[in-house]
């Protein structure tokens, strides 16, 4: 292996000027993001169908399309978690075929956001750094806190400080340091940017992002592979920078490009929370540019009002025939029900609003009810308990007396036969 792996440079996004495998992000001419580019040739030498199917269940098991060097060192045992075939859902929502990709059941920290920290923490590693850091909706900090202490780096985490409860201890716990912003995530996100120049630290999401972002793209190849080696017809993204649903599209490029995978027609939807809905209010009015937004929704997770990937996953919509919609606090909240008494799934609010936006698609007939379809469930609902309490029913409170037990048996039979 050379000592760059199978990268070959960062690249500008906008104007392709080339940049040395830095913690860098932007271009220095035209302040475009950077993206890790790859020695393709090479790739398609290594990694094939059968050495895919013989490596480790990880998302490692694609390590030369994901930016490291050597082998990774954080994070090795994130990721391949299942695709359920949701034909309960499907019933529900009146679509052919269905299915949920779960990374509500991400190892360690139940979302998505493993995948792209064990990517952004081991390139860290090889990079040198010593402290990490990141700005965050909640998951990001809960995943850099627990694979930081995992590998014995020093870890900062800024958030809203006005997060669930389960978001916060779940930084808290692994000794971070947490740091609650009173301000939005944009703000906390504009503050980081500045620590970021001035400390030298790995900050995750600021001078570690074109490595990060790469991660989310695991997400895809394991839904290629799950599907036997196909890409699905529609995928739904939740999105809140946008880089997920750009990610998952760069992953059917790269698996379609490289033969590994067949279809090479898809569409993908992105959805948000209606209380900060930038990028599908642009998509619904057919713009190519967002306008920025300051959040209100229970999707905390999502609540970015200047997404830093809208126009790109604008873009990925518009090129792919996909569409973006928006789901309210209490379609959010339907959603997240409606996935756990079809399917067994516990989502976060973030869940709720794939499941929602996903139904209104569904009935708009932008996915069609014959066609093949996979939701992207990306955090847990454990963590957002503050969302759905008062919600989702009451427990029913007896004495320890079988009297007692047959007494509501018989009050539940004759409400529902009245019901
Ligand atoms: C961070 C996050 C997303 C979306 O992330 P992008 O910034 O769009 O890549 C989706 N769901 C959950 C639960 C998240 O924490
Ligand atoms: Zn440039």
């Amino acid at each position: 292996m050379s000592q760059n792996g199978f990268m070959k440079a960062l690249k500008c996004r906008e104007c392709g000027r080339e940049y040395p495998l830095t913690a860098t992000h932007v271009c220095e001419f035209d302040f475009g993001p950077l993206e890790v580019a790859y020695d393709y040739d090479r790739i398609r030498r290594s990694l094939t169908r059968d050495a895919i199917s013989r490596r480790p269940q990880t998302m490692w098991r694609y390590r030369e399309l994901l930016p490291v060097a050597g082998e990774p060192t954080v994070g090795t045992q994130v990721g391949f978690t299942p695709l359920v075939k949701a034909d309960r859902l499907a019933r529900a929502l009146g679509i052919r075929e269905l299915y949920v990709k779960n990374d509500a059941v991400n190892y360690p920290t139940l979302s998505f956001k493993d995948r792209v920290v064990s990517v952004a923490l081991s390139r860290s590693v090889e990079l040198g750094f010593k402290t990490v850091a990141c700005a965050s909706t909640g998951n990001l900090a809960n995943s850099v806190a627990a694979n930081a202490a995992a590998a014995g780096l020093e870890c900062f985490v800024f958030i809203p400080s006005d997060l669930e409860l389960g978001k916060v201890v779940n930084s808290l716990v692994y000794g971070a340091t947490v740091i609650g912003i009173r301000g939005h995530y944009d703000e906390v996100n504009r503050l980081c940017a500045e620590i970021a120049g001035k400390y030298n630290w790995a900050f995750v999401n600021v001078n570690m992002r074109p490595y990060y972002a790469e991660g989310s793209k695991s997400m895809g190849f394991e839904i290629q592979e799950q599907l036997g080696w196909h890409v699905p017809e529609h995928t739904v993204v939740c999105m809140a920078s946008g880089s997920l649903l750009t990610k998952i599209h760069k992953s059917y490029q790269e698996f379609s490009k490289m033969g590994l995978s067949s279809g090479s027609k898809w569409k993908i939807h992105g959805a948000q929370a209606t209380g900060c809905n930038p990028i599908t209010q642009a998509q619904k009015a057919g713009l190519d540019f967002f306008k920025p937004q300051k959040p209100n929704t229970i999707a905390k997770s999502l609540a970015i009002g200047t997404p830093a990937d809208g126009f790109y996953a604008l873009r990925v919509m518009k090129e792919t025939g996909g569409h973006g919609e928006d789901v309210t606090d209490d379609e959010i909240r339907d959603g997240i029900r409606l996935l756990a008494e079809t399917e067994g799934i516990f989502a976060e609010t973030a869940g709720g609003v794939t499941v929602g936006v996903a139904k209104k698609l569904i009935a708009q007939g932008r996915i069609p009810r014959d066609s093949s379809a996979v939701l992207c469930v990306t955090g847990n609902g454990l963590k957002t308990l503050d969302a759905v309490v008062g919600h989702v029913g009451e427990t029913r409170e007896i004495r320890p007396s079988l009297r007692e037990f047959e007494a509501l048996l018989a009050k539940e039979k004759s409400e529902a036969a009245t019901a």
